[in-house]
């Protein structure tokens, strides 16, 4: 037995994947105390989509360590944090046109959504909050309720109350008129459905098995918000930051979300950080009443401005729309005739390779299991595990992504000719 079977909790998770003890890690590999190398497609769940250190976010970071900069600082003003603010604002928010507030939240993605939904019900002053099926947003037990996957919410051992859910019409449910059937929800005074303060959405649900809301809907979404008083919240935790090729999820569609969540890639280095952005006539906060211990990570701050200096300076984002070609092509060409219920759904850098219509439990598993083996870490996604989630770091080099997707080809030839 390990000393991690030992000790470590059954909650673990994700050394249960991928068995290894793992040593190093640079770009978009990972390298095991045996010196074997795994490709990454996991991308620290959308936290690296800058790689594993990157030489400028390290070099800051290392710089800012050796002067004796401040670690933590609460919310302390500190240069670290200016200087952020000013990167994000004038490199990231203006050339977009955007107004948004900052607001530093607790270190992890569900914080930020648990302010979101706080300021929202606050401004509003309503309860409910509509969230889609197959909807991710955090542990914590205000996003858990937004959470749809029937095990997590198992596990928070109490009700959880406050969300509407909708059908999320892309990947697993196709062909719905949510938006219709929410404005009627909206007008009809039987619906049973409280009035909502907010609606919260992912633009692409990584999660729920990389279903990818197109643009027309998006727009539609934020047209009804618009017209039924209702605040749109956009979660970009895990496919913000470039992930589809822009740097907010939603600019594809043009539409400007009330508040937006990012964590995950928002430090750039894999440290903890996340953030709300809101309309600055939302900013009702009164001083501290959303607080925190490791609000405005120093680190994170510094990290989180070399990585927008990244994606300013570099042509990171036009890379991304490169590449996504390159997998579009890649897995059109040598997936989908491997079996015609084999299907494919991705923008950008995410995108998922549905099992499900086999209807065998454990196939995206057992295909997942076999990529590890040949030296690929990859996760699963959606409905009962049966999407094979691709989601390597923005960085990696043309050569290491289609070294990955032979390794998924080859897996998956492996074990649909074993069924
Ligand atoms: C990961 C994730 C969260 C939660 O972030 P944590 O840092 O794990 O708390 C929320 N929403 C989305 C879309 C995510 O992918």
């Amino acid at each position: 037995m390990t000393i991690i079977e030992q000790y470590e909790s059954e909650v673990r998770s994700y050394c249960r994947r991928f068995p290894a003890v793992f040593t190093k890690a640079k770009g978009a590999v990972m390298t095991d105390e045996n010196g074997n190398r795994y490709i990454d497609f996991f991308d620290g769940a959308g936290a690296l989509n800058y790689g594993h250190n990157h030489p400028k976010i390290n070099n800051a970071l290392i710089e800012y360590i050796q002067s004796d900069g401040i670690i933590h600082a609460l919310d302390l003003t500190t240069h670290a944090k200016e200087d952020f603010i000013e990167a994000f604002e004038n490199k990231i928010l203006k050339p977009r046109g955007l107004d948004y507030k900052l607001m530093f939240c607790g270190a992890t993605g569900t914080n930020s959504v648990e302010a979101a939904l706080k300021l929202a019900r606050k401004v509003k002053k309503r309860n409910n909050i509509l969230a889609f099926s197959g909807a991710f947003h955090g542990m914590s037990l205000g996003s858990l309720a937004a959470t749809t996957e029937a095990k997590a919410r198992k596990g928070a051992g109490v009700p959880l109350g406050n969300v509407s859910f909708m059908p999320f019409p892309f990947g697993f449910n196709k062909s719905f008129d949510t938006i219709a059937y929410i404005e009627n929800v909206l007008k009809d005074d039987h619906s049973g459905v409280d009035y909502p303060a907010a609606i919260i959405v992912e633009t692409v649900q990584a999660e729920g098995g990389i279903c990818v809301a197109d643009i027309e809907w998006l727009q539609r979404l934020r047209d009804l918000c618009d017209r039924f008083d209702i605040l749109l919240i956009c979660d970009d935790i895990q496919v913000g930051c470039g992930r589809t090729g822009n740097f907010f999820s939603f600019e594809r569609a043009g539409i400007v979300p009330d508040m937006v969540t990012l964590s995950k890639s928002i430090s750039g280095s894999g440290l903890p950080m996340a953030m709300l952005l809101l309309k600055p006539e939302l900013d009702i906060w009164l001083p501290a009443e959303h607080n925190g211990t490791f609000r405005g990570n120093q680190l994170g701050f510094i990290g989180a401005k070399a990585a927008v200096e990244i994606v300013d300076e570099t042509n990171l984002l036009e890379d991304v729309k490169r590449k996504e070609a390159l997998v579009n092509d890649y897995i059109e060409q040598n997936i989908l005739p491997l079996d015609k219920r084999i299907s494919h759904r991705g923008i950008g850098l995410i995108h998922g390779i549905d099992m499900s219509e086999f209807n065998i439990d454990g196939l995206a598993d057992r295909i997942a299991k076999r990529c590890f083996d040949f030296g690929l870490i990859i996760e699963l996604a959606g409905r009962k595990d049966s999407v094979i989630k691709l989601l390597p770091p923005l960085v990696i080099p043309d050569d290491e992504l289609m070294k990955g997707l032979d390794i998924i080809a080859a897996s998956m030839r492996e074990k649909l000719a074993e069924l």
